[in-house]
């Protein structure tokens, strides 16, 4: 079976010879542990994050040692009583086709109540830091307008939707003419904005939100962050969830400091980590799956198969090549 190690640290964008793929042995599971067969890995923004030799609210990853997501893997054998043969199980685990786990942070994964990407994606981390992080820090009102980035990508997505539910003005921020036209038709955000087609983004959301803007859920940092500050209302509040436009910078770069708009709007620019919530994960999950169920909620995944599709897979999220959530089928 396959593995793929993490070769070399890049700096600027990651490449396909940062990762190596080998074949190594089965493994064998020993007494109180499992077998586990990969079906579906997560590629993530944060992977970039771990790539870096820097203390953060999770370790880096390590050279010559394999790459670790969220996976959903099928019990092939088990020697541990808490899961049987047959079970689907979700957790953080390593880019291997095969390996052994002794249980510990793994999640059973109900077939029943979705399809088992569902579990990465809208039922998993991504659906709980939309949801979460417009509970906790964006605290939306009906009538509001709310304005998300990377708005067609996984997280985004879900977000645009949950403002719709919330009763919210939802303009959405992405990098084509297509995505636009897909959060517009197909999860009802009442406007988009290609900002690779635009100049002057301060002014295009002006244009738009005439309101002003009350919730700003960020993805992506940087200009575009910018370009909404421009445009908070009073007592707005924003979500710094990422800052994808800025992962592959070696050098932060300078400009336009918010903390004046802040000041005069006393708004709330507030970091969000999904992983302090977990105590919310269980409620939060069960309104998604509550929405999914009545069709309130819909969500989209892009679809890369085989398990040796991981390394561009990954780097596809910096070039936009994902509508909603990128998984790798193995
Ligand atoms: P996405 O599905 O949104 O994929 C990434 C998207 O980012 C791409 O599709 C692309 O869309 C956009 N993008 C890439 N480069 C740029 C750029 N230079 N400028 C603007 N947009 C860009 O990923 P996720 O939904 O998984 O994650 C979204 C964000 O949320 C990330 O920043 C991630 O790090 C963060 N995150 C944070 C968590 C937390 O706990 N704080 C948890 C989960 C995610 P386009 O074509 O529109 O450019």
């Amino acid at each position: 079976s396959r593995t793929i190690l993490f070769k070399n640290r890049p700096a600027g964008k990651p490449s396909k010879s940062d990762f190596e793929l080998l074949e190594e042995e089965d493994p064998k599971p020993k007494e109180g542990e499992l077998l586990l067969k990969s079906l579906y890995i997560s590629v993530d923004p944060y992977l970039r994050g771990r790539m870096r030799n820097e203390k953060s609210y999770i370790p880096p990853f390590e050279l010559n040692q394999p790459v670790e997501s969220m996976v959903v893997a099928e019990v092939l054998e088990s020697h541990n009583h808490n899961f049987k043969k047959g079970e689907f199980v979700s957790g953080m685990l390593k880019w291997k086709e095969l390996q052994i786990s002794n249980g510990t942070g793994l999640n059973r994964v109900d077939r029943d109540l979705a399809p088992l990407p569902a579990f990465l994606g809208v039922l998993g981390l991504t659906g709980l830091t939309a949801y979460l992080g417009l509970e906790k820090i964006g605290k939306l009102r009906a009538g509001e307008t709310l304005v998300v980035s990377g708005a067609a990508g996984a997280v985004g997505s879900i977000v645009g939707q949950i403002g719709k539910i919330k009763g919210c003005m939802v303009v959405g921020i992405a990098g084509s003419d297509e995505k636009i036209d897909h959060i517009e038709d197909k999860f009802g955000f009442d406007k988009g904005i290609n900002y690779n087609k635009t100049d002057d983004m301060a002014q295009a959301i002006r244009e738009i939100c005439t309101d002003g803007v009350d919730v700003y859920f960020d993805n992506v940092g940087g200009e575009i962050l910018d370009a909404v500050l421009q445009n908070i209302n009073k007592d707005a509040r924003i979500i710094n969830c990422g800052a994808i436009s800025l992962y592959n910078e070696t050098e932060v770069p300078t400009g336009p400091r918010p903390e004046g708009l802040l000041i005069k709007n006393t708004a709330l620019m507030q970091g969000f980590l999904v992983r302090d919530h977990v105590k919310d994960f269980g409620r939060a999950l069960q309104q998604l799956s509550a929405w999914l169920q009545e069709d309130n909620l819909e969500y989209d995944e892009t679809i890369a198969d085989g398990f040796e599709k991981l390394p561009e897979a990954f780097i596809g999220l910096f070039e936009g090549r994902n509508v909603g959530k990128m998984i790798v089928k193995v």
